[in-house]
């Protein structure tokens, strides 16, 4: 299903013009308009859903097996030193287009910006972890 306002389906597509690297029938693959580094790209669903909450688990899995796939790929053709899979869900974790996309990025040793995935730290007490561990146990 396509969202009329939303421009990742619009892009996802064909609608409007973007810089593909990749497209099969459930995903288009595009370079990132403002990159955090060279051939910086975007796994986008042809399916439109907001976030990892909303994506069905099935197409969850391809992303992943896509993500795999390219990054070796690109690897290999830029010759970059290491790559960061990354996917925001929300305002607050930094989320600014509300069509689920994954993050490519390539690294670079030589690179100016290396620090834009760095984050400070926050400290619990160990029994503060354990509840948090017991609060988000998953079975
Ligand atoms: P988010 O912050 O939602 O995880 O990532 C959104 C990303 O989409 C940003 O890196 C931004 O540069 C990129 N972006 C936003 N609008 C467009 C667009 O129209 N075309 C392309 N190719 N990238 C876009
Ligand atoms: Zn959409």
């Amino acid at each position: 299903m396509k969202d009329e306002n939303c421009i990742f389906c619009k892009i996802a597509a064909g609608e409007i013009p973007s810089n593909t690297i990749y497209e099969d029938g459930d995903f288009r693959v595009i370079l990132d308009l403002n990159p955090a580094a060279k051939g910086h790209a975007l796994i986008l669903p042809k399916e439109h859903c907001a976030d990892i909450y909303e994506i069905d688990e099935e197409l969850a899995g391809k992303v992943m097996k896509l993500a795999k796939k390219l990054a070796v790929h690109m690897t290999e053709k830029l010759s970059c030193d290491g790559f960061n899979i990354l996917q925001n869900n929300h305002e607050v974790a930094g989320q600014t287009v509300f069509h689920f996309h994954m993050h490519l990025i390539p690294r670079y040793k030589e690179a100016k910006n290396n620090d834009i995935l760095m984050w400070s730290h926050e400290t619990f007490t160990p029994e503060e972890m354990a509840a948090i561990r017991d609060q988000i146990q998953y079975r």
